[in-house]
């Protein structure tokens, strides 16, 4: 057996919460670290709020775990370097590095052989006309940091392009007609379990639903596998990844990695007999994967603002798990929770 027992979590949103509920049916207990309000806390064995400029909180968050991980890849290259100097970070640094910066992440996709879509580095204004010059239009302008669910992101159409200030990329337009991603593990021996592919639909940037299986030939889901387990592989990556890629008539083409377990791969809860997140907790405790295979249809669709005011209703639907993150009120675009419906 592992010798973990106390798992740190960097950030406290439902990642974290799913994560610690999964963390501890395994007799592990988890402390999450975080700034701000935290759903996590709720069922984890003990919450810090601190801000990660915090280097006595930091230091004491992290001599009271085994191994720390995280539910969200922008935590501070500062606050990452303490706690590294005390415990292990799972997944590595280099998977948080590449994926928080879409030119490295681009580019190291790229360079294991993958395609993404066509891009170029904007660190100024003038470098925006030279970038569209080379691009063309229609293209996006994203920030390289901190983007998430669409943010940060300007669609480059017919018209004068506005300079977001923020160091970016732009990114060729991909004409897909699917967008599917895979949830892959990596355990600390370098096993690999993934899970089956998922088709998502995106409303206003962000995630709608996630319906499992993704209706596409065996041909492109077993690309797609293959595909994450390059980047695992490349990353020597220890926890639950997510990739999403496009589907086109070339084949598929990577769109970005999160270094976590990810929005689209909650139907595992309704559909696998280990879901992503006691995956995620094993690969980090140094426990055998489990078995990921998926036994049942299912529909994942996230409930965002007001459609919290569907849940009376959702909770006396057949075959429908319900998943509330504990949050506060809701608001337009926030997450508030999920449901998995079990289909076939
Ligand atoms: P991202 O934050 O990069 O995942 O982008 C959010 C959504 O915008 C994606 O899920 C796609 O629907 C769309 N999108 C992003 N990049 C491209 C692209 N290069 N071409 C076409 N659509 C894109």
């Amino acid at each position: 057996m592992s010798e973990v027992r106390t798992i740190g979590i960097l950030g406290g949103g439902q990642l974290g919460r799913m994560l610690s509920v999964a963390a501890s049916r395994l007799g592990l207990r988890c402390h999450i670290y975080e700034p701000g309000a935290a759903p996590a806390g709720d069922v984890a064995w003990r919450v810090t709020t601190a801000p990660y400029e915090d280097a006595n909180a930091l230091r004491a968050f992290a001599e009271s775990v085994d191994v720390i991980t995280y539910e969200f890849e922008n935590v501070p290259t500062s606050a990452l370097d303490l706690l590294e100097s005390i415990r292990p970070i799972r997944p590595n640094r280099r998977a948080l590095a590449v994926s928080q910066d879409r030119l490295t992440e681009k580019t190291f996709l790229n360079g294991i052989g993958l395609a993404t879509a066509p891009f170029a580095d904007v660190l100024t204004e003038a470098d925006l006309d030279t970038a569209i010059a080379a691009i063309g239009r229609p293209s996006i302008l994203k920030t390289r940091r901190m983007g998430y669910d669409g943010k940060g992101q300007v669609r480059i159409g017919a018209g004068p392009a506005e300079w977001t200030g923020a160091p970016s990329v732009l990114e060729g337009f991909v004409d897909f007609s699917a967008e599917i991603s895979v949830i892959i593990a990596r355990g600390a021996d370098g096993q690999v379990a993934a899970f089956d592919p998922g088709l998502n639909v995106h409303e206003g940037g962000i995630l709608r639903t996630t319906t499992v299986p993704c209706g596409l030939p065996g041909s492109v889901t077993t690309d797609a596998v293959l595909i994450a387990a390059r980047i695992a592989n490349g990353l020597d990556y220890i926890g639950v990844m997510g990739v999403e890629l496009f589907v086109t008539p070339q084949g598929l083409i990577v769109n970005e990695i999160a270094p976590r377990v990810h929005n689209s791969g909650h139907w595992t809860q309704a559909g696998c007999a280990v879901d992503q997140f006691e995956q995620h907790i094993r690969a980090v405790a140094g426990l055998p994967l489990g078995d990921g295979k998926r036994y049942a249809d299912v529909v994942m669709e996230n409930l965002i603002g007001d459609d919290l005011d569907r849940v009376p209703d959702l909770l006396q639907t057949p075959n429908t798990q319900v998943h509330l993150y504990g949050k506060g009120a809701p608001r337009p675009g926030r997450k508030m929770g999920h449901v998995n419906r079990i289909t076939g």
